[in-house]
């Protein structure tokens, strides 16, 4: 444990290259289904639009798989004001769903591989869509 600490301190602040949060235009969370969990990815939906259609963009249900998804999906939109919000309701919603959340920087790639947060269980995303 004191290692651990003390490894930490030892690194100047000013090697670090933090990534600045500000650069976060918005988040993107991604419901993830399939044809067992259709009806349970539909429910959902309507339950998130009812609650959150006014602060919360629901992109298309896709019975298949798209770009580096690599289950069938649908998209929520949710800007940063609202993240807590909507993630937080997700967390405690989401039942047998997995939730493929990440931002949206300049760097779509990043996002993507580096910056995914999961709700359930992780995937393993096609990158190549992304360049990756
Ligand atoms: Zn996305």
């Amino acid at each position: 444990m004191d290692n651990v600490g003390s490894n930490l301190y030892r690194i100047p602040a000013s090697a670090m290259n933090y990534l600045d949060p500000a650069d976060i235009r918005s988040w993107h969370a991604h419901v993830y289904f399939d044809a067992a969990t259709r009806d349970a990815a539909w429910t959902l939906r309507e339950a998130i639009e009812a609650r959150f259609g006014k602060i919360v963009q629901i992109g298309r249900f896709h019975e298949r798989p798209v770009g580096p998804h690599p289950m069938w999906s649908y998209q929520l939109a949710i800007a940063r004001e609202h993240f807590t919000t909507v993630v937080e309701w997700l967390t405690l919603n989401h039942g047998a769903l997995d939730v493929f959340v990440h931002p949206n920087t300049t760097d779509a790639l990043r996002d993507h591989r580096d910056a995914a947060v999961w709700i359930g269980h992780s995937h393993r995303l096609d990158l190549g869509a992304l360049g990756g």
